[in-house]
């Protein structure tokens, strides 16, 4: 089939193949530790779902405004504004599918054809495609374990040219956990604007931090203009991910003309999603107090990981993660003549032990592997264990 170039060298994403892969096993009875997963494993607040439920029962099921509901835009706005403590203007704040909408509508009204969108790497994968399908060409800025997976600066410019227009962070970052300080975001921001460029400051695991109780944000060091996009949501922080409520916040200009673009894909995103995201933003302490809970899971779980890690791939090298949920781990010492790569280790390990992790190649690393702490505790010892006994006789094998 002769398929647009819009699409033609789009590949479904990585993470979500795995999932698939790994509900079908499990679904033909083989014992599946599945340390793929992108979602929380805790359930939405139930205030929050209550509030979705009664949103449907009450009749709350037809269209609204494409950029969500007034009221749910006024909340967003004064959630951000407790935390960055600067005002923030609810004209800017577009309500999206996700922040995988809002991603999409800010590369789609700010790239296009012969632009260059710097992507620091490890990246999350979407982002190459997302910046591919407003036919824009990422520039991938590699980092690793000796730079504890930040870019500088410098860095950044070594990749700038006459073409560079934009520059993707995310921080708490999917796959690495990095959190950049505020003076590191300053510093970025600030070389950003020097050079005119875009910055899309993806904040979706904001809340999930485990040093301080949010991670730095752009707004903390810079005003949102037409040059800043901070995109966020329900998904990860309240365990919300298939309510798809995602936002961006940026200047009143360009949030219009995401707004036209979502007016001609989506329109608004379900209502009743909206009242349940209402009610979550609008209830700051009990939803802080349910994010707290779940945080304090993943920090015990992330220390039981690096634990097991140590003990049981020797081998493998990890940055321990300040944000997020996920633990990307160095795994190339372990590469052999069975598998060479990140995608064949992935491979091995899920037919040898029946541990599902995503390979390294899908985040632009293909050294390592990212294992999920969205799974129980015991599971991801399980996991680990499980993997040094598959891998660490390769390693015995090369050393002797
Ligand atoms: N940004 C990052 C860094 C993510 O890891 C994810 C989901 O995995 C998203 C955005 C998408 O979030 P949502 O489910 O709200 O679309």
């Amino acid at each position: 089939m002769r398929l647009s170039p819009n699409v033609s060298t789009l590949q479904p994403s990585a993470t979500i193949a795995v999932a698939t892969l790994c509900r079908q096993l499990r679904a033909e009875g083989r014992d599946i530790l599945d340390l793929s997963v992108g979602e929380p494993d805790f359930r939405t607040p139930d205030f929050a779902a209550q509030a979705g439920i009664a949103a449907i029962v009450q009749g709350f099921t037809h269209y609204t405004p494409v950029a969500g509901l007034p009221e749910l835009r006024a909340a967003i706005a004064a959630s951000m504004e407790r935390q960055s403590g600067g005002t923030i203007d609810p004209a800017g704040v577009v309500v999206s599918n996700g922040a995988k909408q809002a991603l999409f509508n800010a590369c789609f009204a700010l790239f296009g054809p012969g632009d260059e969108v710097l992507l620091p790497a490890p990246y999350w994968t979407s982002y190459p495609d997302l910046i591919a399908l407003a036919r824009a060409t990422p520039v991938v800025v590699r980092t690793g374990t000796e730079h504890a997976f930040k870019v500088t600066p410098a860095m950044l410019e070594a990749a700038r040219t006459a073409r560079t227009r934009g520059l993707i962070l995310n921080s708490p970052g999917n796959p690495t956990g990095v959190v950049y300080s505020r003076d590191e975001l300053a510093a970025l921001i600030e070389w950003a604007r020097a050079h005119g460029l875009y910055v899309i400051s993806d904040e979706i695991y904001g809340r999930v931090c485990f040093e301080e109780e949010r991670a730095a944000s752009v707004l903390d060091v810079a005003r949102v203009d037409d040059g800043l996009v901070v995109i966020d949501g329900a998904s990860k922080a309240f365990a919300m991910t298939g309510w798809r409520v995602g936002y961006s916040y940026t200047s009143s200009e360009l949030a219009a003309a995401m707004t036209a673009l979502q007016s001609h894909t989506t329109s608004n995103i379900a209502t009743p999603s909206q009242y349940a995201a209402l009610a979550a933003f609008r209830d700051e302490p009990r939803v802080e107090h349910a994010v707290r809970a779940m945080v304090n899971v993943f920090r015990r779980r992330r220390a039981k990981a690096l634990e097991m890690l140590a003990a049981h791939l020797p081998d493998a090298e990890v940055v321990p993660p300040a944000g997020a949920f996920y633990a990307f781990v160095r795994v190339d010492r372990y590469f052999d003549e069975r598998a060479a790569d990140s995608i064949a280790l992935c491979r091995r390990l899920l037919d040898e032990t029946g541990v599902a992790a995503v390979p390294g190649a899908a985040f632009g690393d293909d050294r390592f592997v990212r294992l999920s702490l969205a799974a129980p505790e015991n599971d991801i010892a399980e996991a680990i264990r499980r993997m040094g006994s598959a891998l660490a006789p390769t390693t015995a094998g090369r050393e002797s």
